[in-house]
Protein backbone atom coordinates (compact mmCIF):
# COMPACT_ATOMS: atom_id res chain seq x y z
CA UNK A 1 0.00 0.00 0.00
CA UNK A 2 1.26 2.90 -0.92
CA UNK A 3 0.23 5.50 1.67
CA UNK A 4 2.93 7.71 2.64
CA UNK A 5 4.14 9.00 -0.84
CA UNK A 6 6.08 12.28 -0.61
CA UNK A 7 4.84 15.32 -2.42
CA UNK A 8 7.56 15.63 -4.74
CA UNK A 9 7.29 11.91 -6.06
CA UNK A 10 3.18 13.07 -6.65
CA UNK A 11 4.13 16.39 -8.29
CA UNK A 12 6.10 14.26 -11.11
CA UNK A 13 3.29 11.60 -11.65
CA UNK A 14 0.81 14.25 -12.60
CA UNK A 15 -0.47 14.61 -15.86
CA UNK A 16 -1.11 17.70 -18.21
CA UNK A 17 -4.08 18.39 -18.22
CA UNK A 18 -5.65 20.91 -20.85
CA UNK A 19 -8.78 22.42 -21.82
CA UNK A 20 -9.71 20.73 -24.85
CA UNK A 21 -12.69 23.33 -26.95
CA UNK A 22 -15.06 21.05 -28.22
CA UNK A 23 -16.79 22.95 -31.28
CA UNK A 24 -19.57 20.81 -32.97
CA UNK A 25 -20.36 22.48 -36.40
CA UNK A 26 -24.20 22.41 -37.48
CA UNK A 27 -24.20 21.84 -41.14
CA UNK A 28 -26.96 24.03 -42.80
CA UNK A 29 -27.58 23.21 -46.82
CA UNK A 30 -28.92 26.57 -47.08
CA UNK A 31 -26.43 28.23 -45.86
CA UNK A 32 -25.04 29.81 -49.23
CA UNK A 33 -21.92 29.99 -47.29
CA UNK A 34 -20.82 26.61 -48.42
CA UNK A 35 -19.34 26.76 -51.32
CA UNK A 36 -20.43 22.94 -52.19
CA UNK A 37 -23.95 24.72 -52.28
CA UNK A 38 -22.79 27.69 -53.62
CA UNK A 39 -24.61 28.31 -57.47
CA UNK A 40 -22.88 26.75 -60.13
CA UNK A 41 -20.72 29.67 -62.07
CA UNK A 42 -21.77 29.62 -65.89
CA UNK A 43 -19.25 28.36 -67.71
CA UNK A 44 -18.21 30.53 -71.18
CA UNK A 45 -16.84 27.99 -72.99
CA UNK A 46 -13.95 29.78 -75.78
CA UNK A 47 -13.32 28.38 -78.88
CA UNK A 48 -10.19 27.28 -79.63
CA UNK A 49 -8.48 25.41 -82.71
CA UNK A 50 -5.52 23.01 -83.05
CA UNK A 51 -5.05 19.41 -84.08
CA UNK A 52 -7.15 17.91 -80.92
CA UNK A 53 -10.02 20.42 -81.91
CA UNK A 54 -10.15 18.85 -85.41
CA UNK A 55 -9.85 14.90 -84.37
CA UNK A 56 -12.90 15.76 -81.76
CA UNK A 57 -15.04 17.84 -84.78
CA UNK A 58 -14.17 15.10 -87.44
CA UNK A 59 -14.81 12.47 -84.74
CA UNK A 60 -18.18 13.94 -83.89
CA UNK A 61 -19.31 14.81 -87.58
CA UNK A 62 -18.59 10.95 -88.18
CA UNK A 63 -20.47 9.95 -85.40
CA UNK A 64 -23.38 11.97 -85.65
CA UNK A 65 -23.49 11.25 -89.61
CA UNK A 66 -23.64 7.94 -88.37
CA UNK A 67 -26.49 8.08 -86.19
CA UNK A 68 -28.59 10.41 -88.81
CA UNK A 69 -27.52 8.13 -91.53
CA UNK A 70 -28.60 4.56 -90.00
CA UNK A 71 -32.31 4.34 -89.45
CA UNK A 72 -32.81 5.29 -92.76
CA UNK A 73 -31.01 2.74 -94.56
CA UNK A 74 -32.70 -0.50 -96.24
CA UNK A 75 -31.76 -3.65 -96.62
CA UNK A 76 -34.51 -6.54 -98.44
CA UNK A 77 -37.36 -4.04 -98.16
CA UNK A 78 -36.92 -3.43 -94.95
CA UNK A 79 -35.51 -1.06 -92.25
CA UNK A 80 -31.96 -2.12 -91.75
CA UNK A 81 -31.64 -1.68 -88.10
CA UNK A 82 -34.79 -1.60 -86.52
CA UNK A 83 -35.08 -2.43 -82.26
CA UNK A 84 -38.62 -3.02 -82.19
CA UNK A 85 -39.47 -3.66 -78.53
CA UNK A 86 -43.09 -4.15 -78.94
CA UNK A 87 -42.41 -7.08 -81.84
CA UNK A 88 -39.88 -7.84 -79.16
CA UNK A 89 -37.25 -8.43 -82.36
CA UNK A 90 -34.19 -6.56 -83.28
CA UNK A 91 -33.68 -5.93 -87.40
CA UNK A 92 -30.00 -5.35 -87.54
CA UNK A 93 -29.52 -6.01 -91.39
CA UNK A 94 -29.56 -9.44 -91.99
CA UNK A 95 -29.62 -10.70 -88.36
CA UNK A 96 -33.43 -10.75 -86.50
CA UNK A 97 -32.43 -10.99 -82.99
CA UNK A 98 -35.78 -12.62 -80.23
CA UNK A 99 -35.54 -12.35 -76.33
CA UNK A 100 -33.92 -15.82 -77.25
CA UNK A 101 -30.82 -14.12 -78.41
CA UNK A 102 -30.02 -12.05 -75.01
CA UNK A 103 -26.37 -13.63 -74.98
CA UNK A 104 -25.54 -11.92 -78.36
CA UNK A 105 -26.58 -8.93 -76.53
CA UNK A 106 -25.26 -9.60 -73.82
CA UNK A 107 -21.82 -10.04 -75.28
CA UNK A 108 -22.16 -6.54 -77.03
CA UNK A 109 -22.12 -4.97 -73.49
CA UNK A 110 -19.46 -7.04 -72.02
CA UNK A 111 -17.27 -6.06 -75.39
CA UNK A 112 -18.39 -2.40 -75.21
CA UNK A 113 -17.40 -2.40 -71.14
CA UNK A 114 -13.40 -3.91 -71.88
CA UNK A 115 -12.84 -1.96 -74.67
CA UNK A 116 -13.65 1.15 -72.51
CA UNK A 117 -11.54 -0.24 -70.09
CA UNK A 118 -9.02 -0.66 -72.07
CA UNK A 119 -8.94 2.38 -74.03
CA UNK A 120 -8.98 4.31 -70.11
CA UNK A 121 -6.04 2.36 -69.35
CA UNK A 122 -4.45 3.53 -72.18
CA UNK A 123 -5.13 6.80 -72.77
CA UNK A 124 -7.46 7.79 -70.45
CA UNK A 125 -11.05 9.68 -70.14
CA UNK A 126 -10.88 9.90 -74.06
CA UNK A 127 -14.24 8.49 -75.02
CA UNK A 128 -15.78 11.18 -72.67
CA UNK A 129 -13.47 13.83 -74.61
CA UNK A 130 -14.14 12.39 -78.01
CA UNK A 131 -16.96 10.54 -78.73
CA UNK A 132 -19.35 10.61 -75.98
CA UNK A 133 -22.85 11.81 -76.78
CA UNK A 134 -22.88 13.93 -73.96
CA UNK A 135 -19.73 15.88 -75.38
CA UNK A 136 -20.36 15.45 -79.28
CA UNK A 137 -23.89 17.39 -78.22
CA UNK A 138 -22.70 20.03 -75.71
CA UNK A 139 -20.02 20.99 -78.76
CA UNK A 140 -23.13 21.24 -81.03
CA UNK A 141 -24.80 23.08 -78.76
CA UNK A 142 -21.63 25.64 -77.83
CA UNK A 143 -21.28 26.15 -81.61
CA UNK A 144 -24.96 27.15 -81.96
CA UNK A 145 -24.23 29.42 -79.08
CA UNK A 146 -21.37 30.81 -80.52
CA UNK A 147 -22.93 31.90 -84.16
CA UNK A 148 -25.69 33.17 -82.73
CA UNK A 149 -24.43 35.38 -79.46
CA UNK A 150 -20.71 35.58 -80.25
CA UNK A 151 -17.32 34.43 -78.65
CA UNK A 152 -16.78 34.19 -74.99
CA UNK A 153 -16.01 37.69 -74.49
CA UNK A 154 -19.71 38.84 -76.40
CA UNK A 155 -21.66 35.99 -74.81
CA UNK A 156 -20.24 37.16 -71.50
CA UNK A 157 -21.13 40.83 -71.95
CA UNK A 158 -24.23 39.77 -73.62
CA UNK A 159 -25.55 37.87 -70.49
CA UNK A 160 -24.08 40.85 -67.95
CA UNK A 161 -26.49 43.20 -69.74
CA UNK A 162 -29.70 44.38 -68.95
CA UNK A 163 -32.51 42.63 -71.13
CA UNK A 164 -33.42 44.58 -74.46
CA UNK A 165 -34.96 43.34 -77.84
CA UNK A 166 -31.45 42.08 -79.17
CA UNK A 167 -30.73 39.98 -76.58
CA UNK A 168 -34.13 38.83 -75.86
CA UNK A 169 -33.67 37.84 -79.57
CA UNK A 170 -30.95 36.13 -79.36
CA UNK A 171 -31.85 34.49 -76.76
CA UNK A 172 -34.70 32.96 -78.36
CA UNK A 173 -32.97 32.50 -81.35
CA UNK A 174 -30.39 30.06 -79.51
CA UNK A 175 -32.85 27.93 -77.22
CA UNK A 176 -34.81 27.74 -80.71
CA UNK A 177 -32.02 26.36 -82.76
CA UNK A 178 -31.21 24.21 -79.31
CA UNK A 179 -35.00 22.40 -79.43
CA UNK A 180 -34.85 22.11 -83.06
CA UNK A 181 -31.77 20.10 -82.89
CA UNK A 182 -33.22 18.48 -80.01
CA UNK A 183 -36.58 17.26 -81.47
CA UNK A 184 -34.68 16.28 -84.58
CA UNK A 185 -31.89 13.90 -82.97
CA UNK A 186 -34.79 12.29 -81.11
CA UNK A 187 -36.76 11.77 -83.50
CA UNK A 188 -33.82 10.16 -85.49
CA UNK A 189 -33.17 8.16 -81.83
CA UNK A 190 -36.83 6.88 -81.52
CA UNK A 191 -36.75 5.87 -85.62
CA UNK A 192 -33.88 3.22 -84.17
CA UNK A 193 -36.76 1.88 -81.87
CA UNK A 194 -40.30 2.41 -84.59
CA UNK A 195 -40.15 2.74 -88.53
CA UNK A 196 -38.30 5.99 -89.34
CA UNK A 197 -39.65 7.23 -92.17
CA UNK A 198 -43.50 6.39 -90.69
CA UNK A 199 -42.66 8.30 -87.27
CA UNK A 200 -41.73 11.65 -89.15
CA UNK A 201 -44.30 11.43 -91.99
CA UNK A 202 -47.08 10.92 -88.74
CA UNK A 203 -45.38 12.96 -85.99
CA UNK A 204 -45.23 16.45 -88.20
CA UNK A 205 -49.06 15.39 -89.44
CA UNK A 206 -49.99 14.78 -86.41
CA UNK A 207 -51.21 10.78 -86.66
CA UNK A 208 -48.16 9.84 -84.21
CA UNK A 209 -49.77 7.64 -81.41
CA UNK A 210 -49.59 8.02 -77.83
CA UNK A 211 -46.03 6.69 -76.62
CA UNK A 212 -44.38 7.69 -80.25
CA UNK A 213 -45.01 11.10 -79.57
CA UNK A 214 -44.21 10.85 -75.46
CA UNK A 215 -41.21 9.03 -76.40
CA UNK A 216 -40.03 11.85 -78.24
CA UNK A 217 -40.65 14.83 -76.92
CA UNK A 218 -39.21 13.15 -73.46
CA UNK A 219 -36.17 13.07 -75.43
CA UNK A 220 -36.32 16.65 -77.01
CA UNK A 221 -36.63 17.29 -73.45
CA UNK A 222 -33.72 15.46 -71.75
CA UNK A 223 -31.29 16.51 -74.75
CA UNK A 224 -31.96 20.10 -74.41
CA UNK A 225 -31.50 19.82 -70.70
CA UNK A 226 -28.37 17.99 -70.97
CA UNK A 227 -26.24 19.51 -73.66
CA UNK A 228 -28.12 23.35 -73.41
CA UNK A 229 -28.19 23.01 -69.13
CA UNK A 230 -26.30 20.74 -67.12
CA UNK A 231 -23.33 20.13 -69.69
CA UNK A 232 -20.65 19.68 -67.54
CA UNK A 233 -23.00 18.66 -64.67
CA UNK A 234 -23.54 15.71 -66.09
CA UNK A 235 -20.00 14.61 -66.56
CA UNK A 236 -18.77 15.97 -62.72
CA UNK A 237 -22.06 14.77 -60.80
CA UNK A 238 -24.04 12.49 -62.70
CA UNK A 239 -22.05 10.11 -65.44
CA UNK A 240 -20.77 7.36 -62.96
CA UNK A 241 -17.89 6.98 -65.30
CA UNK A 242 -16.28 9.58 -63.89
CA UNK A 243 -15.75 8.59 -60.56
CA UNK A 244 -14.63 4.42 -60.87
CA UNK A 245 -12.13 5.64 -64.13
CA UNK A 246 -9.66 6.25 -61.56
CA UNK A 247 -9.46 2.39 -60.72
CA UNK A 248 -8.55 1.75 -64.48
CA UNK A 249 -5.62 4.59 -64.49
CA UNK A 250 -1.61 3.78 -63.35
CA UNK A 251 1.61 6.08 -63.95
CA UNK A 252 1.80 4.75 -67.42
CA UNK A 253 -1.82 5.91 -68.37
CA UNK A 254 -1.53 9.10 -71.44
CA UNK A 255 -3.76 11.93 -69.47
CA UNK A 256 -3.78 15.55 -70.35
CA UNK A 257 -1.35 17.02 -68.06
CA UNK A 258 0.70 20.20 -67.37
CA UNK A 259 4.57 20.17 -67.06
CA UNK A 260 4.34 22.04 -63.27
CA UNK A 261 8.50 21.67 -63.71
CA UNK A 262 8.70 23.67 -67.23
CA UNK A 263 5.77 26.14 -66.80
CA UNK A 264 6.15 26.96 -62.79
CA UNK A 265 6.45 30.11 -61.60
CA UNK A 266 3.84 31.38 -64.13
CA UNK A 267 3.90 34.94 -64.68
CA UNK A 268 3.20 37.34 -67.56
CA UNK A 269 6.17 38.58 -69.64
CA UNK A 270 6.72 40.47 -72.59
CA UNK A 271 6.96 38.40 -76.28
CA UNK A 272 10.96 39.80 -76.29
CA UNK A 273 11.89 39.12 -72.74
CA UNK A 274 14.27 36.36 -73.35
CA UNK A 275 15.60 36.30 -69.42
CA UNK A 276 12.47 35.61 -68.31
CA UNK A 277 14.69 32.68 -66.76
CA UNK A 278 17.07 34.23 -64.88
CA UNK A 279 13.76 36.08 -62.98
CA UNK A 280 12.38 32.71 -62.24
CA UNK A 281 10.18 32.27 -64.47
CA UNK A 282 8.75 28.98 -65.99
CA UNK A 283 6.72 28.94 -69.72
CA UNK A 284 3.86 29.27 -68.46
CA UNK A 285 2.44 33.02 -69.26
CA UNK A 286 -0.77 32.83 -67.14
CA UNK A 287 -2.88 33.49 -69.91
CA UNK A 288 -5.60 31.40 -68.69
CA UNK A 289 -6.27 29.90 -71.68
CA UNK A 290 -6.50 27.09 -71.04
CA UNK A 291 -8.88 27.67 -68.29
CA UNK A 292 -11.35 29.28 -70.59
CA UNK A 293 -11.68 26.42 -73.26
CA UNK A 294 -12.14 23.96 -71.18
CA UNK A 295 -15.62 22.79 -71.04
CA UNK A 296 -15.68 21.40 -67.65
CA UNK A 297 -14.18 24.57 -66.42
CA UNK A 298 -11.08 23.35 -64.42
CA UNK A 299 -7.42 24.58 -64.29
CA UNK A 300 -5.60 21.60 -65.74
CA UNK A 301 -2.69 23.59 -63.96
CA UNK A 302 -4.01 22.19 -60.76
CA UNK A 303 -3.01 18.63 -61.31
CA UNK A 304 -5.07 15.56 -62.53
CA UNK A 305 -8.66 16.22 -61.28
CA UNK A 306 -11.59 13.78 -61.70
CA UNK A 307 -13.72 16.24 -63.88
CA UNK A 308 -11.11 16.34 -66.77
CA UNK A 309 -12.09 14.67 -69.79
CA UNK A 310 -9.07 14.57 -71.75
CA UNK A 311 -10.61 16.40 -74.74
CA UNK A 312 -7.01 18.35 -75.25
CA UNK A 313 -8.61 21.28 -75.88
CA UNK A 314 -5.98 22.97 -73.43
CA UNK A 315 -3.30 21.64 -75.34
CA UNK A 316 -4.73 22.99 -78.29
CA UNK A 317 -4.82 26.48 -76.49
CA UNK A 318 -1.51 26.28 -74.91
CA UNK A 319 0.37 25.15 -77.98
CA UNK A 320 -0.99 28.21 -79.83
CA UNK A 321 0.35 30.42 -77.24
CA UNK A 322 3.68 28.73 -77.21
CA UNK A 323 3.90 28.84 -80.58
CA UNK A 324 3.17 32.83 -79.90
CA UNK A 325 5.72 33.09 -77.53
CA UNK A 326 8.40 31.41 -79.62
CA UNK A 327 8.43 28.56 -77.11
CA UNK A 328 8.41 24.60 -78.06
CA UNK A 329 4.84 23.35 -77.73
CA UNK A 330 3.44 20.60 -75.42
CA UNK A 331 3.86 22.69 -71.77
CA UNK A 332 0.29 20.77 -71.81
CA UNK A 333 0.37 17.30 -73.71
CA UNK A 334 -1.03 13.67 -73.34
CA UNK A 335 1.49 12.52 -71.13
CA UNK A 336 1.87 9.94 -68.59
CA UNK A 337 3.24 10.16 -64.62
CA UNK A 338 6.46 8.21 -65.62
CA UNK A 339 7.37 10.18 -68.34
CA UNK A 340 7.05 13.51 -66.49
CA UNK A 341 9.41 11.80 -63.86
CA UNK A 342 11.59 11.05 -66.53
CA UNK A 343 11.28 7.51 -66.09
CA UNK A 344 10.08 5.51 -69.48
CA UNK A 345 6.72 4.36 -70.33
CA UNK A 346 5.49 0.84 -69.92
CA UNK A 347 2.97 0.96 -72.82
CA UNK A 348 3.18 -3.04 -72.81
CA UNK A 349 2.16 -3.54 -69.05
CA UNK A 350 0.65 -6.54 -67.57
CA UNK A 351 -3.13 -3.91 -66.73
CA UNK A 352 -2.84 -3.30 -70.52
CA UNK A 353 -2.50 -6.50 -71.62
CA UNK A 354 -4.92 -8.35 -69.24
CA UNK A 355 -7.62 -5.64 -70.69
CA UNK A 356 -6.95 -6.92 -74.40
CA UNK A 357 -6.71 -10.75 -73.42
CA UNK A 358 -10.16 -10.42 -71.75
CA UNK A 359 -11.42 -8.57 -75.04
CA UNK A 360 -9.93 -10.45 -77.65
CA UNK A 361 -11.50 -13.89 -75.68
CA UNK A 362 -15.24 -12.30 -75.32
CA UNK A 363 -14.85 -10.82 -79.19
CA UNK A 364 -14.03 -14.29 -79.96
CA UNK A 365 -16.79 -16.05 -78.26
CA UNK A 366 -19.13 -13.19 -79.59
CA UNK A 367 -18.42 -14.46 -82.94
CA UNK A 368 -18.62 -18.10 -82.16
CA UNK A 369 -22.33 -17.20 -81.09
CA UNK A 370 -22.74 -15.96 -84.08
CA UNK A 371 -21.59 -17.80 -86.62
CA UNK A 372 -22.99 -21.10 -84.29
CA UNK A 373 -26.36 -19.01 -84.25
CA UNK A 374 -29.32 -21.18 -85.70
CA UNK A 375 -32.07 -18.98 -87.06
CA UNK A 376 -34.90 -21.33 -85.80
CA UNK A 377 -36.34 -22.22 -82.20
CA UNK A 378 -38.11 -25.52 -81.01
CA UNK A 379 -39.87 -26.54 -77.50
CA UNK A 380 -41.55 -29.29 -77.68
CA UNK A 381 -44.82 -29.53 -75.20
CA UNK A 382 -46.25 -32.92 -73.89
CA UNK A 383 -49.87 -33.37 -73.73
CA UNK A 384 -50.58 -32.27 -70.23
CA UNK A 385 -54.25 -34.49 -69.67
CA UNK A 386 -52.19 -37.89 -70.21
CA UNK A 387 -49.07 -39.33 -70.87
CA UNK A 388 -50.27 -41.84 -73.36
CA UNK A 389 -53.11 -43.76 -74.50
CA UNK A 390 -54.13 -46.49 -76.20
CA UNK A 391 -56.07 -46.46 -79.49
CA UNK A 392 -58.72 -48.07 -81.38
CA UNK A 393 -55.66 -49.99 -83.30
CA UNK A 394 -53.96 -51.21 -79.97
CA UNK A 395 -51.25 -48.81 -80.49
CA UNK A 396 -49.79 -46.76 -77.41
CA UNK A 397 -49.87 -43.10 -78.58
CA UNK A 398 -48.02 -40.02 -77.49
CA UNK A 399 -49.33 -36.40 -78.53
CA UNK A 400 -46.89 -33.59 -78.39
CA UNK A 401 -47.31 -29.80 -79.44
CA UNK A 402 -44.14 -29.01 -81.44
CA UNK A 403 -44.05 -24.57 -81.25
CA UNK A 404 -41.36 -23.47 -83.66
CA UNK A 405 -40.26 -19.89 -84.33
CA UNK A 406 -38.67 -19.16 -87.54
CA UNK A 407 -36.06 -16.26 -86.42
CA UNK A 408 -35.29 -15.61 -90.06
CA UNK A 409 -36.66 -13.14 -91.54
CA UNK A 410 -37.55 -14.82 -94.95
CA UNK A 411 -41.08 -17.46 -94.99
CA UNK A 412 -39.54 -20.90 -94.61
CA UNK A 413 -40.57 -24.08 -94.75
CA UNK A 414 -39.13 -26.60 -92.20
CA UNK A 415 -39.24 -30.85 -92.63
CA UNK A 416 -40.03 -32.58 -89.51
CA UNK A 417 -38.74 -35.73 -88.12
CA UNK A 418 -38.14 -38.25 -85.03
CA UNK A 419 -35.73 -40.63 -84.97
CA UNK A 420 -35.59 -43.59 -82.08
CA UNK A 421 -34.94 -47.39 -81.52
CA UNK A 422 -38.35 -48.36 -82.84
CA UNK A 423 -40.60 -47.68 -85.57
CA UNK A 424 -43.14 -45.27 -85.00
CA UNK A 425 -46.37 -44.28 -86.92
CA UNK A 426 -46.03 -40.04 -87.34
CA UNK A 427 -50.00 -38.90 -87.16
CA UNK A 428 -49.90 -35.34 -88.21
CA UNK A 429 -48.04 -32.72 -90.83
CA UNK A 430 -44.13 -33.21 -91.54
CA UNK A 431 -43.66 -30.00 -92.89
CA UNK A 432 -44.99 -26.59 -91.68
CA UNK A 433 -44.26 -23.31 -93.61
CA UNK A 434 -43.43 -19.87 -91.36
CA UNK A 435 -43.37 -16.46 -92.26
CA UNK A 436 -40.38 -14.53 -90.88
CA UNK A 437 -40.43 -14.15 -87.10
CA UNK A 438 -43.66 -16.12 -86.91
CA UNK A 439 -43.92 -19.07 -84.34
CA UNK A 440 -46.37 -22.33 -85.05
CA UNK A 441 -47.31 -24.87 -83.34
CA UNK A 442 -48.00 -27.90 -84.70
CA UNK A 443 -49.52 -31.34 -82.93
CA UNK A 444 -48.10 -34.13 -83.37
CA UNK A 445 -48.59 -37.77 -82.12
CA UNK A 446 -46.58 -40.99 -82.32
CA UNK A 447 -48.18 -44.51 -82.12
CA UNK A 448 -46.01 -47.96 -81.08
CA UNK A 449 -47.27 -51.32 -81.05
CA UNK A 450 -46.47 -52.43 -77.44
CA UNK A 451 -45.25 -55.59 -77.99
CA UNK A 452 -42.47 -53.93 -80.56
CA UNK A 453 -40.44 -53.57 -77.02
CA UNK A 454 -40.13 -54.38 -73.49
CA UNK A 455 -39.02 -50.67 -71.83
CA UNK A 456 -41.72 -48.71 -69.83
CA UNK A 457 -40.33 -46.14 -71.89
CA UNK A 458 -38.09 -44.99 -74.79
CA UNK A 459 -35.79 -41.90 -76.02
CA UNK A 460 -36.41 -40.50 -78.53
CA UNK A 461 -35.09 -36.81 -80.91
CA UNK A 462 -37.47 -34.83 -82.99
CA UNK A 463 -35.87 -32.68 -85.55
CA UNK A 464 -36.97 -29.67 -87.53
CA UNK A 465 -34.75 -28.98 -90.52
CA UNK A 466 -35.07 -25.98 -93.30
CA UNK A 467 -36.01 -27.94 -96.09
CA UNK A 468 -33.55 -25.99 -98.93
CA UNK A 469 -30.44 -25.69 -95.96
CA UNK A 470 -29.47 -28.65 -94.24
CA UNK A 471 -27.53 -26.88 -91.88
CA UNK A 472 -30.20 -24.97 -90.60
CA UNK A 473 -31.69 -27.44 -88.06
CA UNK A 474 -32.48 -28.61 -84.51
CA UNK A 475 -32.50 -31.64 -82.56
CA UNK A 476 -34.46 -32.14 -79.21
CA UNK A 477 -34.97 -35.47 -77.32
CA UNK A 478 -37.99 -36.35 -75.20
CA UNK A 479 -39.36 -39.43 -73.74
CA UNK A 480 -42.42 -41.37 -75.63
CA UNK A 481 -43.96 -43.42 -72.20
CA UNK A 482 -45.45 -46.98 -73.11
CA UNK A 483 -47.12 -47.39 -69.10
CA UNK A 484 -47.07 -50.10 -66.53
CA UNK A 485 -47.01 -53.64 -68.95
S1 LIG B 1 -8.55 20.15 -68.58
FE1 LIG B 1 -8.11 20.16 -70.77
S2 LIG B 1 -8.46 18.06 -71.44
FE2 LIG B 1 -9.36 18.28 -69.40
S3 LIG B 1 -11.51 18.75 -69.85
FE3 LIG B 1 -10.43 20.70 -69.58
S4 LIG B 1 -9.83 21.27 -71.66
FE4 LIG B 1 -10.40 19.13 -71.75
S1 LIG C 1 -2.57 28.19 -71.80
FE1 LIG C 1 -0.49 27.54 -71.29
S2 LIG C 1 0.55 29.44 -70.93
FE2 LIG C 1 -1.58 29.94 -70.84
S3 LIG C 1 -2.11 29.72 -68.68
FE3 LIG C 1 -2.53 27.77 -69.61
S4 LIG C 1 -0.66 26.60 -69.26
FE4 LIG C 1 -0.14 28.75 -68.95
Amino acid sequence: MQTAVSGSVVDQQKIDIKNIPVHVEVHTPSANKAPEYAPRNRIYVRAVKGLHQAVRRYMGFVFMGLFMLLPWLQYEGHQAILLDITEQKFNIFALTLWPQDFTILAWIFIIAAYALFFITAFYGRVWCGYLCPQTVWTFIFIWFEEKIQGTRNQRMKLDAEPWSGVKFFKKAATHFCWLAFSLLTSLIFVGYFTPVADLFMQFFTLEASFWAVTSVLFFTLCTYGNAGWMREIMCTHICPYARFQSAMFDKDTFTVTYDEKRGENRGPRSRKDKDYKEKGLGDCIDCNLCVHVCPTGIDIRNGLQYECINCGACIDACDDTMSKMGYPPGLISYTTEHSLNGKPTRVLRPKLLGYLLVLLAVCTAFAWTLYSRVPLEMNIIRDRGALFRTNNDGLVENTYTLSISNKSQHTVVFDLSVSADASFNWIGPHQVSLNGGETGSVPISLALDPYSTKERSLEITFTVQQQDNAEVQLQQATKFFLGNR
